[in-house]
């Protein structure tokens, strides 16, 4: 095994039947707090931007946040917060979107990407795609070019990544959980 994936897995600690029975939740809170793995989780997440210009960063509340705040300082790009509604202060953009376990509405300030902006969507995992599929949805109606989306951990038997390729947004993930 690689010693990236053994880094980052390592420290990704599971909760099993967290929220509801059945989901095994991935929690990253253990790798944010490991410094080595996060710098190298952020690294890995930005390696095939590296010198390109990105204009925004957009995170989906609230580990997206943590995460792409990172990433947007690595890039120095400027960081958008997609977040859950009535959030946000100023005037959004709302759209409706399904969790692995749940419904929910996300919002963006509607003056947060200019268009024809680059933007990169980053959350910690891809589950259905439904969050990241929606946080692409709306950045699209507000006119930005949202060139890819980038998560630490992918679950690829519920099929999201799949889903945003299909899209035309190129995913890049770190490691998987089957
Ligand atoms: P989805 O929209 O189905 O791709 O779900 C992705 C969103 O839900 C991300 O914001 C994740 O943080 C969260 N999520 C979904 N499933 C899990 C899981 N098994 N462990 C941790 N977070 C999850």
């Amino acid at each position: 095994m690689n010693s990236l994936i053994d880094t980052l897995e390592s420290t990704i600690r599971t909760i099993p039947d967290y929220p509801k029975p059945g989901i095994a939740f991935r929690d990253i809170t253990t790798l944010l707090g490991d410094a080595r793995a996060f710098r190298r989780a952020v690294d890995e997440l930005v390696q095939p931007w590296a010198g390109s210009k990105i204009d925004k960063v957009a995170g989906i509340e609230a580990r997206g946040f943590i995460l792409g705040g990172a990433v947007a300082h690595q890039l120095s790009a400027g960081f958008v917060p997609i977040r859950k509604k009535g959030k946000l202060p100023y005037d959004t953009v709302r759209i409706a979107y399904s969790l692995e376990y749940g419904l929910d509405e996300m919002e963006i300030h509607k003056d947060a990407i200019r268009p024809q902006e680059k933007v990169i969507l980053v959350d910690d995992l891809i589950a259905t795609g439904g969050s990241a599929d929606a946080a692409i949805r709306l950045m699209q109606q507000i006119g930005a070019d949202v060139i890819a989306a980038v998560f630490v951990i992918d679950l690829p038997d519920l099929g999201g990544a799949a889903k945003l390729e299909k899209l035309g947004v190129p995913v890049r993930t770190l490691v998987s959980f089957a």
